[in-house]
Protein backbone atom coordinates (compact mmCIF):
# COMPACT_ATOMS: atom_id res chain seq x y z
CA UNK A 1 0.00 0.00 0.00
CA UNK A 2 1.76 3.07 -1.29
CA UNK A 3 -1.19 5.19 -0.35
CA UNK A 4 -0.81 7.81 2.80
CA UNK A 5 1.66 7.03 4.96
CA UNK A 6 2.85 4.06 2.48
CA UNK A 7 3.65 6.88 0.06
CA UNK A 8 5.68 9.39 2.84
CA UNK A 9 7.70 6.09 3.61
CA UNK A 10 8.71 5.34 -0.20
CA UNK A 11 9.56 8.14 -0.80
CA UNK A 12 11.94 8.81 2.64
CA UNK A 13 13.64 5.07 1.12
CA UNK A 14 14.37 7.43 -2.30
CA UNK A 15 11.62 5.60 -4.30
CA UNK A 16 10.11 7.89 -7.13
CA UNK A 17 6.66 8.12 -6.88
CA UNK A 18 4.94 8.74 -10.69
CA UNK A 19 1.00 9.32 -10.02
CA UNK A 20 -1.89 8.91 -12.73
CA UNK A 21 -5.32 10.58 -11.76
CA UNK A 22 -8.27 9.68 -13.40
CA UNK A 23 -12.34 8.67 -13.40
CA UNK A 24 -11.65 5.70 -14.51
CA UNK A 25 -13.10 3.78 -17.58
CA UNK A 26 -9.43 3.31 -18.63
CA UNK A 27 -8.90 3.25 -22.27
CA UNK A 28 -5.30 3.93 -24.77
CA UNK A 29 -5.17 7.73 -23.76
CA UNK A 30 -5.18 6.96 -19.97
CA UNK A 31 -2.67 3.93 -20.70
CA UNK A 32 -0.06 5.86 -22.73
CA UNK A 33 0.13 8.47 -19.48
CA UNK A 34 0.53 4.70 -17.42
CA UNK A 35 2.95 3.72 -19.08
CA UNK A 36 5.06 7.29 -19.24
CA UNK A 37 4.36 7.04 -15.44
CA UNK A 38 5.88 3.34 -15.54
CA UNK A 39 9.15 4.93 -17.19
CA UNK A 40 9.65 7.78 -14.74
CA UNK A 41 8.62 6.35 -11.63
CA UNK A 42 9.59 3.52 -9.15
CA UNK A 43 6.42 3.32 -7.83
CA UNK A 44 3.60 3.75 -10.26
CA UNK A 45 0.29 4.65 -8.86
CA UNK A 46 -3.36 5.01 -10.46
CA UNK A 47 -6.01 6.39 -8.96
CA UNK A 48 -9.94 5.72 -10.34
CA UNK A 49 -12.10 8.63 -8.42
CA UNK A 50 -15.52 9.28 -10.46
CA UNK A 51 -15.16 13.09 -8.39
CA UNK A 52 -18.66 14.47 -7.31
CA UNK A 53 -17.22 17.70 -6.67
CA UNK A 54 -15.95 18.49 -10.24
CA UNK A 55 -19.60 17.58 -11.93
CA UNK A 56 -22.22 20.36 -12.19
CA UNK A 57 -26.05 19.92 -11.38
CA UNK A 58 -27.73 17.92 -14.34
CA UNK A 59 -24.30 16.72 -15.71
CA UNK A 60 -23.47 13.12 -16.09
CA UNK A 61 -22.16 12.34 -12.80
CA UNK A 62 -24.60 9.70 -12.21
CA UNK A 63 -24.39 7.75 -15.58
CA UNK A 64 -20.58 8.55 -16.14
CA UNK A 65 -19.31 5.21 -17.65
CA UNK A 66 -17.84 2.76 -14.56
CA UNK A 67 -15.72 -0.81 -14.89
CA UNK A 68 -13.32 -1.28 -12.23
CA UNK A 69 -12.77 -4.48 -13.12
CA UNK A 70 -11.32 -4.08 -16.81
CA UNK A 71 -9.84 -0.95 -15.58
CA UNK A 72 -7.59 -3.24 -13.22
CA UNK A 73 -6.64 -5.03 -16.06
CA UNK A 74 -5.58 -2.40 -18.16
CA UNK A 75 -3.90 -1.04 -15.04
CA UNK A 76 -2.13 -4.46 -14.63
CA UNK A 77 -0.89 -4.51 -17.78
CA UNK A 78 0.88 -0.92 -17.50
CA UNK A 79 2.63 -1.90 -14.62
CA UNK A 80 0.60 -0.42 -12.21
CA UNK A 81 2.03 -1.16 -8.45
CA UNK A 82 -1.29 0.93 -6.88
CA UNK A 83 -4.63 1.67 -7.66
CA UNK A 84 -6.56 4.12 -5.12
CA UNK A 85 -10.14 4.05 -5.84
CA UNK A 86 -11.50 5.77 -2.75
CA UNK A 87 -15.13 6.26 -1.96
CA UNK A 88 -16.56 9.73 -2.47
CA UNK A 89 -17.42 9.75 1.49
CA UNK A 90 -13.52 9.16 1.95
CA UNK A 91 -12.34 11.81 -0.08
CA UNK A 92 -15.27 14.80 1.27
CA UNK A 93 -16.49 12.89 4.54
CA UNK A 94 -19.08 15.02 6.87
CA UNK A 95 -18.35 18.72 7.38
CA UNK A 96 -16.06 18.61 4.43
CA UNK A 97 -15.27 22.85 3.57
CA UNK A 98 -11.87 23.42 1.95
CA UNK A 99 -11.49 24.23 -1.67
CA UNK A 100 -8.62 25.31 -3.97
CA UNK A 101 -9.67 27.88 -6.67
CA UNK A 102 -7.24 29.04 -9.84
CA UNK A 103 -8.46 32.05 -10.82
CA UNK A 104 -8.31 33.69 -14.54
CA UNK A 105 -7.04 30.59 -16.16
CA UNK A 106 -10.42 28.82 -15.47
CA UNK A 107 -13.16 31.28 -16.24
CA UNK A 108 -12.72 30.78 -20.33
CA UNK A 109 -13.49 28.00 -22.18
CA UNK A 110 -14.54 24.80 -20.70
CA UNK A 111 -15.15 26.73 -17.11
CA UNK A 112 -17.41 29.66 -18.37
CA UNK A 113 -19.93 26.36 -19.49
CA UNK A 114 -19.07 24.63 -16.46
CA UNK A 115 -19.24 27.13 -13.58
CA UNK A 116 -17.58 25.39 -10.77
CA UNK A 117 -15.69 22.66 -12.59
CA UNK A 118 -12.26 23.22 -12.33
CA UNK A 119 -12.87 24.23 -8.57
CA UNK A 120 -13.75 20.43 -8.14
CA UNK A 121 -10.68 19.47 -10.27
CA UNK A 122 -7.93 21.21 -8.36
CA UNK A 123 -9.05 20.44 -5.24
CA UNK A 124 -9.43 16.67 -5.72
CA UNK A 125 -6.07 17.34 -7.43
CA UNK A 126 -4.33 18.85 -4.62
CA UNK A 127 -5.97 16.20 -2.32
CA UNK A 128 -4.75 13.41 -4.35
CA UNK A 129 -1.14 14.75 -4.27
CA UNK A 130 -1.11 14.91 -0.10
CA UNK A 131 -2.21 11.59 -0.17
CA UNK A 132 0.17 9.78 -2.68
CA UNK A 133 2.76 12.30 -2.36
CA UNK A 134 4.02 12.17 -6.23
CA UNK A 135 7.31 13.12 -7.64
CA UNK A 136 5.76 13.41 -10.83
CA UNK A 137 2.36 13.61 -12.63
CA UNK A 138 0.35 12.92 -15.55
CA UNK A 139 -2.10 14.91 -17.59
CA UNK A 140 -3.65 14.33 -21.07
CA UNK A 141 -3.49 17.32 -23.42
CA UNK A 142 -7.02 15.96 -24.39
CA UNK A 143 -8.12 18.39 -21.19
CA UNK A 144 -5.92 21.54 -22.22
CA UNK A 145 -7.48 23.70 -19.82
CA UNK A 146 -7.09 21.09 -17.15
CA UNK A 147 -3.48 20.77 -17.64
CA UNK A 148 -2.76 24.41 -17.98
CA UNK A 149 -4.55 24.76 -14.62
CA UNK A 150 -3.00 21.86 -12.65
CA UNK A 151 0.85 23.47 -12.91
CA UNK A 152 -0.47 26.80 -12.15
CA UNK A 153 -2.16 25.47 -8.98
CA UNK A 154 1.28 23.85 -8.38
CA UNK A 155 3.25 26.65 -9.38
CA UNK A 156 1.06 29.01 -6.99
CA UNK A 157 1.13 26.61 -4.41
CA UNK A 158 4.64 25.53 -3.95
CA UNK A 159 3.73 21.88 -4.63
CA UNK A 160 6.59 18.96 -5.08
CA UNK A 161 5.67 17.57 -7.99
CA UNK A 162 6.50 17.55 -11.46
CA UNK A 163 3.74 17.24 -13.92
CA UNK A 164 3.80 16.90 -17.23
CA UNK A 165 1.59 16.79 -20.38
CA UNK A 166 0.46 13.61 -22.72
CA UNK A 167 -0.21 13.80 -26.63
CA UNK A 168 -3.62 13.07 -26.78
CA UNK A 169 -4.60 9.82 -28.13
CA UNK A 170 -7.01 9.36 -30.78
CA UNK A 171 -8.92 6.23 -32.36
CA UNK A 172 -7.95 5.58 -35.83
CA UNK A 173 -10.38 7.28 -37.53
CA UNK A 174 -9.00 10.78 -35.27
CA UNK A 175 -11.50 11.02 -32.74
CA UNK A 176 -10.31 12.00 -29.35
CA UNK A 177 -9.95 8.87 -26.70
CA UNK A 178 -12.89 9.75 -24.24
CA UNK A 179 -14.55 7.63 -21.44
CA UNK A 180 -17.62 9.75 -22.20
CA UNK A 181 -17.32 8.36 -26.32
CA UNK A 182 -19.28 5.49 -24.34
CA UNK A 183 -21.80 7.42 -24.96
CA UNK A 184 -22.42 7.67 -28.57
CA UNK A 185 -24.82 5.86 -30.76
CA UNK A 186 -22.96 3.94 -33.85
CA UNK A 187 -25.09 6.87 -36.25
CA UNK A 188 -23.24 10.10 -33.29
CA UNK A 189 -20.22 8.02 -33.30
CA UNK A 190 -19.61 8.91 -37.20
CA UNK A 191 -20.99 12.61 -36.75
CA UNK A 192 -18.94 13.13 -33.81
CA UNK A 193 -15.74 13.06 -36.15
CA UNK A 194 -16.59 16.57 -36.95
CA UNK A 195 -14.43 17.79 -34.12
CA UNK A 196 -11.18 16.52 -35.67
CA UNK A 197 -12.28 17.13 -38.92
CA UNK A 198 -12.90 21.15 -38.15
CA UNK A 199 -9.57 20.98 -36.43
CA UNK A 200 -7.80 19.41 -39.37
CA UNK A 201 -9.61 21.79 -41.99
CA UNK A 202 -8.30 25.05 -39.46
CA UNK A 203 -5.34 23.54 -39.24
CA UNK A 204 -4.67 23.47 -42.90
CA UNK A 205 -5.68 26.97 -43.80
CA UNK A 206 -3.27 28.14 -41.14
CA UNK A 207 -0.43 25.83 -43.05
CA UNK A 208 -1.14 27.51 -45.96
CA UNK A 209 -0.64 30.82 -44.35
CA UNK A 210 -4.05 31.88 -43.26
CA UNK A 211 -3.63 33.43 -39.86
CA UNK A 212 -6.54 35.47 -39.38
CA UNK A 213 -8.53 33.98 -36.67
CA UNK A 214 -11.96 35.01 -38.24
CA UNK A 215 -11.23 33.43 -41.45
CA UNK A 216 -9.69 30.28 -39.44
CA UNK A 217 -13.07 30.08 -36.70
CA UNK A 218 -15.55 30.55 -39.98
CA UNK A 219 -13.89 26.95 -41.13
CA UNK A 220 -14.10 25.34 -38.19
CA UNK A 221 -17.78 26.83 -37.98
CA UNK A 222 -18.83 25.88 -41.33
CA UNK A 223 -17.14 22.05 -41.23
CA UNK A 224 -19.52 21.66 -37.33
CA UNK A 225 -22.74 23.17 -39.40
CA UNK A 226 -22.48 20.76 -41.72
CA UNK A 227 -23.23 17.97 -38.98
CA UNK A 228 -27.01 18.11 -38.23
CA UNK A 229 -26.89 16.69 -34.73
CA UNK A 230 -23.97 19.11 -33.55
CA UNK A 231 -24.07 21.70 -31.61
CA UNK A 232 -21.92 24.52 -30.99
CA UNK A 233 -20.26 25.45 -27.54
CA UNK A 234 -17.19 27.05 -28.10
CA UNK A 235 -14.68 27.65 -30.54
CA UNK A 236 -11.64 29.77 -29.01
CA UNK A 237 -8.15 30.48 -30.42
CA UNK A 238 -5.72 31.30 -27.39
CA UNK A 239 -2.49 31.49 -26.57
CA UNK A 240 -1.12 27.85 -25.16
CA UNK A 241 -0.02 29.15 -21.98
CA UNK A 242 -2.16 31.74 -20.79
CA UNK A 243 -5.02 31.34 -22.42
CA UNK A 244 -5.69 34.71 -23.24
CA UNK A 245 -7.67 34.96 -26.53
CA UNK A 246 -5.86 36.16 -29.89
CA UNK A 247 -7.02 37.84 -33.11
CA UNK A 248 -4.16 36.25 -35.24
CA UNK A 249 -3.16 33.08 -35.19
CA UNK A 250 0.85 31.96 -34.94
CA UNK A 251 2.16 28.32 -33.72
CA UNK A 252 1.58 29.31 -30.40
CA UNK A 253 -2.21 29.18 -30.71
CA UNK A 254 -4.45 26.48 -29.03
CA UNK A 255 -7.55 25.79 -31.00
CA UNK A 256 -9.96 24.30 -28.35
CA UNK A 257 -13.33 23.16 -29.16
CA UNK A 258 -16.59 21.60 -27.14
CA UNK A 259 -19.12 20.55 -29.20
CA UNK A 260 -22.10 18.99 -28.31
CA UNK A 261 -23.52 15.24 -30.10
CA UNK A 262 -26.57 14.62 -29.18
CA UNK A 263 -26.53 14.37 -25.41
CA UNK A 264 -22.85 14.20 -25.23
CA UNK A 265 -20.62 17.23 -24.90
CA UNK A 266 -17.32 16.46 -26.37
CA UNK A 267 -14.30 18.28 -26.27
CA UNK A 268 -10.67 18.29 -28.73
CA UNK A 269 -8.06 20.75 -29.03
CA UNK A 270 -4.86 21.33 -31.22
CA UNK A 271 -1.94 23.39 -30.88
CA UNK A 272 -1.96 24.85 -34.81
CA UNK A 273 2.20 25.36 -35.03
CA UNK A 274 2.09 21.47 -34.39
CA UNK A 275 0.12 20.48 -37.74
CA UNK A 276 -2.28 18.21 -37.29
CA UNK A 277 -1.74 14.58 -36.85
CA UNK A 278 -4.83 12.92 -38.80
CA UNK A 279 -5.54 15.00 -41.50
CA UNK A 280 -6.10 12.49 -44.12
CA UNK A 281 -8.07 10.03 -41.57
CA UNK A 282 -10.89 12.43 -40.08
P1 LIG B 1 -10.35 11.34 -17.11
O1 LIG B 1 -10.44 9.92 -16.66
O2 LIG B 1 -11.22 11.64 -18.30
O3 LIG B 1 -10.50 12.32 -15.99
O4 LIG B 1 -8.87 11.53 -17.65
C1 LIG B 1 -7.77 11.22 -16.85
C2 LIG B 1 -6.52 11.72 -17.53
O5 LIG B 1 -6.39 11.07 -18.80
C3 LIG B 1 -6.54 13.22 -17.81
O6 LIG B 1 -5.26 13.77 -17.57
C4 LIG B 1 -6.92 13.28 -19.26
O7 LIG B 1 -6.47 14.45 -19.92
C5 LIG B 1 -6.20 12.06 -19.79
N1 LIG B 1 -6.81 11.64 -21.05
C6 LIG B 1 -8.13 11.38 -21.30
N2 LIG B 1 -8.33 11.10 -22.61
C7 LIG B 1 -7.11 11.18 -23.20
C8 LIG B 1 -6.65 11.01 -24.54
N3 LIG B 1 -7.48 10.70 -25.54
N4 LIG B 1 -5.33 11.18 -24.79
C9 LIG B 1 -4.47 11.51 -23.79
N5 LIG B 1 -4.84 11.69 -22.51
C10 LIG B 1 -6.14 11.53 -22.22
Amino acid sequence: MVVGNGAREARAAGQAIAFVPTMGFLHEGHASLLREGRRRGDILVLSIFVNPTQFGAGEDFESYPRNLEKDAEIAERAGVDVIFAPTAREMYPNGYQTYVNVDNLTLPLCGASRPGHFRGVTTVVAKLFNIVSPHSAFFGEKDYQQLAVIRRMVADLNMDVEITGMPIVREADGLAMSSRNAYLSPEERKSALCLCRSLAGASELYREGVFSVDVLREKVMEILRAESSASVEYVEFRHQHTLEEVDNASDETLLALAVKIGKTRLIDNTILGRGFPCSEKC
